[in-house]
């Protein structure tokens, strides 16, 4: 099997020895390429131009790896639903090296569904095509929009069932990430006590993300004061888009500050706080308005893991992750409030010198209460108030019951862009179609996509609906349909299935 080009490093398997379990995938009955990204595979410089289909699939099902790519099963531990698992790991995944990527980037290739592992516990450690191909779909949605985010960059069917409630084609991911390090990977190690362990694995870590400070002598809190800005960078991007992760497991929180693992995930149609669409998540734990606190929650674990490594005393080293900790809340806040200004139409550079205004914060609020106490489509709400700007008000009413309610925030909305800055109608409008997209990867198309590939090995719905999510800011009429809320009794009885 000619693959002549595809080379990988493997940094985290020379750097951390005892962290991982070298593994190889299971052999395959009959891999078949149901998806692959040729642009991603391009930018990862990957070499595989010339690569067939039957190529990819024997590639990217482990079949034909190269010698040098040695793939490993990485350890981590995590909180589950609040409940401590001392040991999970690569279940299902394997680490299969990295690469360098156009812009000098190392991002990590993985698989998951290749078969089980030392960590597999009672898993098969298999996948089917439905789920994967989800994470093709929501990590190309959440990267066209902006949002950090693990990639797909192939999808191989395997030939073999995989049995659930139901009996399933078989599938393997190729996920591209910024590294798979979470915070339950620290978690591992500090339940076992073995502090070299520990701080190999952070340093490794800053190194690879946040090597501005690799130097500092107290580069450890810098790196929890940077993972925990990331974080809430990212739950502010995804609470602004209507995003529901579903398993905020700390499992499932990276260090790199990417939107990881697209299980149970969905995103919002008709505005309301508590909205859960994952049928494992009985309690709401993981409900939209609980993502930010739960975030906060995880890097409380992740302080707690990393604490020796903060300080050599105890009370000194509590003292500096609770400051760092105490500051989430105010950062997520202000990356939220930036972000529904510009949603809004307001210039952030014009705004920032008054980065917590309280009327702003307000207005967004008084919003999003006029939506959740209407049953409003979140994202078709947004998006036409680009029209309201223009001042064509009415597609944007048609969604509204209550319009003199809504008449009296536009009116204020109104005021105050018109006490910001000399902005057309039509300038403002185009800014904010920029920001708030038309097309999100509403449940009702992803189902549609994912049961015609799944039942009948159709990829047409899939393939179409992928091309509309690249492009979630353009009104595009060949692209109406995915634009379109789902019935109502569609999304109050929607539910996305886990594990499987
Ligand atoms: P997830 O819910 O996908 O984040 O996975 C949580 C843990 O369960 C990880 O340790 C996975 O590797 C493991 N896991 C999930 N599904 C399977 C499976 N089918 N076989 C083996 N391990 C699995
Ligand atoms: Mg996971």
């Amino acid at each position: 099997m000619p693959t002549s080009s595809f080379n990988l490093d493997n940094s985290y398997a020379r750097a951390l020895p005892g962290c991982y379990v070298a593994w190889p995938p299971a052999p395959v009955a009959a891999p078949r390429l149901l998806h692959f990204n040729h642009a991603l595979a391009d930018e990862l410089g990957l070499g595989l131009d010339a690569a067939g289909a039957d190529e990819l699939a024997a590639l990217f099902s482990g079949q034909a790896l190269p010698e040098h790519v040695a793939p490993i099963a990485q350890a981590y531990a995590g909180h589950q639903f609040g409940n401590f698992s001392p040991q999970l790991g690569d279940g299902r995944a394997l680490l299969l090296g990295e690469a360098i990527d156009r812009h000098g980037r190392r991002r990590d290739l993985a698989f998951k569904g290749s078969g089980r592992t030392p960590f597999s516990r009672n898993g098969d450690g298999k996948a089917a095509v439905g789920p994967m191909l989800r994470e093709v779909l929501i990590g190309e949605a959440m990267h066209a929009l902006g949002i950090p985010t693990t990639r797909a960059l192939a999808v191989v069917a395997t030939g073999e069932p995989v049995y659930r409630e139901q009996t399933l084609p078989g599938a393997i991911l190729t996920r591209v990430a910024a590294s798979h390090i979470r915070v339950g990977t620290f978690e591992y190690f500090a339940a076992r006590e073995d502090r070299e362990r520990l701080k190999q694995l952070a340093d490794y870590s800053i190194a690879r993300h946040d090597a501005e400070f690799a130097d500092a002598p107290d580069r450890h809190a810098h790196w929890l004061r940077a993972v925990a800005e990331r974080q809430s960078a990212l739950l502010a991007r995804w609470m602004n888009v209507g995003f529901i992760h579903g398993v905020m497991n700390t499992d499932n929180m990276s260090i790199a500050g990417e939107s990881i693992d697209f299980g149970p995930c969905a995103f919002m149609e008709a505005y309301h706080p508590a909205t859960v669409f994952s049928s494992i998540d009985q309690h709401g734990r993981y409900a939209y308005a609980n993502q930010p606190g739960i975030a906060q929650w995880n890097l409380a674990r992740f302080a707690e893991a990393i604490l020796p490594l903060l300080a050599d005393d105890e009370d000194k080293a509590v003292e500096i992750a609770t400051d760092i900790l105490a500051g989430f809340g105010e950062r997520y806040r202000r990356h939220w409030l930036q972000g529904v200004r510009t949603k809004l139409g307001l210039d952030p550079a014009l705004t920032r010198s008054n980065d917590d205004d309280p009327r702003d914060r307000a207005l967004a609020e008084d919003w999003l209460a006029l939506l959740q106490a209407g049953n409003v489509d979140y994202t078709l709400a947004w998006r036409r108030m680009a029209d309201a700007a223009e001042g064509r008000p009415e597609p944007l009413q048609a969604l509204f019951a209550d319009t003199p309610a809504l008449q009296a925030w536009l009116a204020r909305w109104q005021e105050r862009c018109a006490a910001e800055a000399p902005l057309s109608g039509a300038q403002r409008a185009q800014a904010m179609r920029r920001v708030n997209p038309v097309i999100i990867p509403r449940n009702h198309r992803v189902e549609e996509a994912l049961e015609a590939a799944s039942a009948r090995g159709d990829l047409g719905p899939f393939e179409a609906l992928l091309a509309a999510l690249r492009r979630p800011f353009d009104d595009d009429p060949q692209f109406a349909r995915y634009a379109e809320p789902a019935p109502s009794g569609y999304t109050a009885g929607y539910r996305t299935f886990c594990g499987t």
